[in-house]
């Protein structure tokens, strides 16, 4: 621990506090100071040995406010954890100190009818959010593959975009975030409200600028989607495919392809490989036809599955995004991945690219809307041969016009646009002035 304060000192302090339950079994505070980081070969060999000194589970925003009290007066990091799901050891203690898991806060505050704009304490699992305004005509617009376990405040503060992307872009997009509930690390913690404008520099900050204890999100109107696959013998035809769907006047959801050595290790209920590209959609009911038309036109093989069933565990969902490099995973660890948006022509790109690595990058795109625009963003599944040959493929997607995110880091400027945003800075200035929330993730405050 960085503080001088002595552990026995900080744990009599934290079980005073009313409504907060605290972890110190050391099998159990090794769980909670990881995530899954260790889809990085690289970021396993960093993170392996970082751990807190004590967990834990507020069960309100009082004492919330309470544990932040005791960490700025002590000097104590903290760090909040969701699910720990993400994959860059967002939620991994550098330094020690507490880990704060939010999943004790999971109500759902307010839903506005007219708007559809839903209030909910950040600890609420994706499934059971969007199962709850289901009652109200609505689901998420964005959720992450991993929505069945993952928290609404972790996806707001580590995750970026997912299913729903390919017609709502991503959570950092205006529009989505409306407002936040938010405890401050000042001398004298605050609980603020802030709207829109000043949420966004907590958007994606991975919880370096303020505690998330509630936020405000739009939602879209409930669709029941149907899910569809469609093979593809040739690359080309598939990708061909993959944007006309995309660009089409039908309502999706998902609309994705891995090429076909990935279908041939995808879980069973992926149905049977026909050894070929496989896109996976979400349409819209009225949207089916016209794909089944473009599919037949572009020569694929078109399997319409039905409604989809978000109640079983096993959708198409669960097929995509990083749950593609789950499955891959699972089969052989040696694999791990990158991430990245495809330059327009994509074609070219990806064939230089396949001819230089062959079986050792396999593609796997999703059809997303990146600034109004509608892009193919990459996630393809690597074979894992050292730093220096991920370092000098990722020269070479970069060099072939491809604009990386990397996942093998481990602060928010670096997995994404590579550039600070001096209003994450400010905010951090503010809201964490001792710099005492996850240190080590923010380079432009390091
Ligand atoms: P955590 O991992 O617990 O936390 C994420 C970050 O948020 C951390 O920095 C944490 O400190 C911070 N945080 C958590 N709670 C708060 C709070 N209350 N206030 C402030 N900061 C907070 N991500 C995507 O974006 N899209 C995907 O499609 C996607 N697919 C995935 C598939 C797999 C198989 C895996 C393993 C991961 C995937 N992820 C994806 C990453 C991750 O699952 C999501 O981003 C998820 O939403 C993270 O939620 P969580 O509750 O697990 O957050």
């Amino acid at each position: 621990m960085s503080s001088s304060m002595s552990p026995q000192k900080l744990i009599s302090e934290l079980i005073s506090i009313e409504g907060l339950d605290v972890i110190s079994e050391p099998s159990e505070v090794k769980r909670f100071s990881r995530d899954a980081y260790d889809y990085s070969p690289i970021l396993k060999k960093k993170l392996d040995g970082c751990i807190a000194d004590f967990v834990v589970r507020p069960g309100s925003v009082n004492a919330v406010e309470a544990v932040a009290r005791v960490c700025t007066s002590n000097g104590i990091p903290l760090t909040l954890r969701g699910a720990g799901t993400g994959n860059y050891g967002q939620c991994v203690p550098l330094q020690g100190g507490v880990v704060m898991l939010m999943g004790g806060l999971r109500n759902v505050r307010t839903f506005d009818k007219v708007s559809g704009v839903v209030t909910v304490e950040t600890g609420c699992l994706m499934r059971e959010l969007d199962e709850k305004l289901s009652v109200f005509g609505r689901q998420l617009r964005l959720c992450p593959s991993t929505w069945r376990s993952a928290t609404i405040g972790g996806f707001v503060a580590g995750g970026s975009g997912g299913i729903g992307s390919v017609r709502w872009g991503f959570l950092r997009d205006p529009g989505h975030l409306q407002a936040l509930e938010v405890v401050t690390m000042e001398k004298k913690p605050q609980r603020l409200q802030l709207d829109a404008s000043s949420s966004e520099a907590l958007n994606h900050a991975y919880g370096t600028n303020g505690i998330i204890t509630a936020l405000s999100l739009a939602t879209a109107p409930l669709v029941s989607w149907q899910e569809v696959i469609v093979d593809c013998k040739e690359w080309s035809q598939a990708v061909e495919l993959l944007l006309e769907c995309s660009r089409s006047a039908v309502e999706l959801n998902l609309c994705s392809l891995v090429e076909s050595s990935i279908v041939d290790q995808l879980p069973k209920w992926c149905g049977n490989s026909l050894s070929q590209h496989r896109l996976f959609l979400l349409v819209a009911p009225d949207g089916v036809n016209t794909i089944e038309r473009l599919a037949a036109r572009a020569g694929g093989i078109f399997n319409w599955i039905g409604e989809e069933n978000v109640r079983s565990g096993n959708g198409l969902r669960e097929l995509t995004w990083n749950h593609t490099t789950l499955h891959l995973r699972s089969g052989d660890p040696k694999w791990t991945y990158l991430q990245m948006l495809l330059p327009q022509p994509e074609l070219p790109a990806m064939c230089a690219l396949k001819e230089r690595w062959g079986g050792d990058l396999l593609w796997h795109l999703e059809s997303v809307r990146q600034q109004g625009v509608q892009r193919l963003a990459a996630l393809p599944i690597v074979r894992w041969q050292g730093q220096k040959l991920l370092e000098e493929m990722i020269a070479d997607c970069i060099n072939n016009g491809a604009f990386l995110f990397n996942p093998h880091v481990i602060t928010v400027e670096e997995g994404g646009l590579g550039v600070t945003d001096q209003d994450q800075v400010e905010a951090k200035k503010r809201y964490d002035p001792r710099g005492l929330l996850n240190p080590g993730k923010l380079k432009g405050w390091v």
